[in-house]
């Protein structure tokens, strides 16, 4: 489908909503107008002076007040409608671009009978916008007139970003200008799951790369201390994330928890979080190590417990594995430990949801992150397998915030990802004082976080100015090996942001 845009620069924005209603389905922006007589199913928006102008040439997908014949869509011909609005006067471009959204969502619900969660909001963190709303003074029911009734966003989705933003903000505010997060990349994993996009390589091909991958990465580490510790920057959260950090065997992992503790200032630390994402790669000893060399909070990740599901994706683990894992873990010593599941994993079912619910809550852990399955177009997984989970995926997502709230757990930190299931939401959720901190600070703007090894993307905050700069790391562990003096020259970008330079 062709999104044609002209008179304005909203074109980005109207077509991540389009894409919203359209799963799978690719969208093109161009710059112009349709030409007359065109066949093919369009959008058109259209700014000529005060006026606003969607055009739409489209099947209908549903029965619907616009659409009175919509049964078997597929073989109808397109038709055109046209909606029209008008710009106030000194309308901001921010306001035309609103108008626009809405003047879309009202089109293409009654075309499509969806009505997606979100309304017209399509940014991956729709939590700061309720967070800057409250920073400028808004109370609940001017909260709730602005999200629920200019932006279209659902009660349910209302409540749960107001929940979640009302727990992040006091979390946010103890964080001063430098203040910093470090995350380290393991970017191997046992084998890849069907829905990866990461950057993630299968043991099977990259233990090789190992040995030397973790000298680089000790010397990025000794590196990275030095500039911080001429900076006066104060580490607050650790976080190993990958991939899967546990691939790697408890010597190396001691190793690289020794130049961490022998190189950077700890005393200030608030949280120091190991994925131990694949139970395949948890041993006790592994685990001693991890506990023992200071880190507190781990990820343990079922994804799913029903086998025929984890068969599927390729995660070659039994949900056996995964009990005996989290015991483990708990007789070693963790008392945070986080559980991710996903909602609309291919052949999974409402029921086998529901039990894959039942078992982690009867585990009892100190946090829950319930994501909706996202196809990226880097993974095996592919439109049509998740299209068929399309229809499930709102209730999963639902019965689980339902349950897991009951349970005593609530959401602290939330994100969206383009291409999930019915553009649905990642929540984690937390008992009370558990909040995975680096969470909640990754995804907010203020925070410095810097980010060492493969694949790693450090993101350089200035609070005073709202200044923000990143810097790469090479994707792969290969280039990152080969490359590592201009991994090492990057560095210096850390020192000129923070005026050293
Ligand atoms: S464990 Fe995570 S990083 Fe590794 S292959 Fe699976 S989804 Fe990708």
């Amino acid at each position: 489908m062709t999104f044609y845009i002209k008179g304005h620069r909203f074109g980005y924005e109207l077509q991540r909503l389009a894409q919203t209603f359209f799963f799978g389905e690719k969208i093109e922006v161009i710059e112009g107008a349709p030409d007359d007589g065109v066949e093919r199913e369009y959008l058109y928006a259209l700014l000529d002076g005060q006026r606003l102008l969607l055009r739409a040439r489209l099947r209908a997908r549903v029965q619907s007040g616009l659409f009175a014949d919509a049964a078997g869509w597929e073989d109808k011909k397109p038709v055109v409608i046209l909606l029209e609005d008008r710009a106030g006067p000194g309308d901001p471009p921010k306001q035309l671009e609103h108008k626009f959204a809405a003047l879309l969502y009202g089109l293409l619900s009654q075309l499509t009978g969806l009505t997606p969660q979100w309304g017209v909001l399509t940014g991956i963190r729709p939590v700061r916008l309720f967070l800057t709303q409250m920073e400028n003074g808004l109370d609940e029911p001017a909260l709730r007139r602005h999200f629920i009734g200019e932006r279209q966003v659902s009660e349910e989705r209302f409540q749960l970003a107001l929940d979640t933003a009302r727990i992040e903000r006091p979390l946010l505010s103890r964080l001063s200008e430098r203040d910093f997060s470090l995350y380290v990349s393991i970017p191997f994993c046992p084998t890849r799951c069907a829905y990866c996009s990461f950057v993630s390589h299968s043991i099977g091909r990259a233990a090789k790369l190992i040995p030397a991958y973790l000298d680089r990465l000790c010397e990025e580490l000794a590196d990275l201390a030095r500039i911080i510790s001429e900076l006066g920057l104060r580490l607050r959260t650790v976080y190993f994330g990958g991939g899967t950090p546990t691939t790697l065997t408890a010597e190396q992992l001691a190793r690289l928890m020794d130049t961490i503790s022998d190189s950077f200032d700890l005393s200030g630390l608030w949280e120091y979080t190991v994925e131990a994402g694949r139970p395949d790669t948890v041993t006790a000893e592994k685990l001693r190590t991890i506990r023992s060399h200071g880190a507190h909070r781990i990820s343990i990740n079922p994804q799913t417990l029903e086998e025929g599901v984890l068969r599927e994706i390729g995660r070659r683990h039994t949900s056996a594995q995964l009990l005996e894992a989290y015991q483990m873990a708990r007789s070693e010593g963790f008392d945070s430990i986080n559980m991710d599941l996903i909602a609309g994993l291919p052949t999974d079912t409402r029921e086998g949801f529901s039990r894959t619910l039942d078992g982690v809550l009867r585990l009892a852990p100190e946090n829950i992150t319930v994501h909706t399955l996202t196809v990226k177009r880097a993974a095996d997984l592919t439109f049509p397998q998740a299209r068929a989970e399309l229809d499930l995926v709102c209730g999963m997502v639902d019965e689980a915030r339902q349950r897991i709230t009951s349970a005593g757990l609530n959401p602290y930190y939330l994100y969206r990802q383009a291409g999930s299931l019915s553009s649905l939401e990642n929540v984690g959720y937390a008992k009370p004082g558990t909040e995975g901190l680096y969470n909640i600070y990754i995804m907010d703007d203020s925070h410095t976080v810097l980010a060492v090894g493969a694949g790693g993307a450090t993101k350089l905050c200035r609070r005073s100015d709202g200044r923000i700069e990143r810097v790469f790391n090479y994707k792969y562990p290969y280039e990152y090996i080969e490359r590592f003096d201009t991994v090492r020259a990057r560095k210096e970008k850390i020192r000129q942001f923070y005026g050293r330079g």
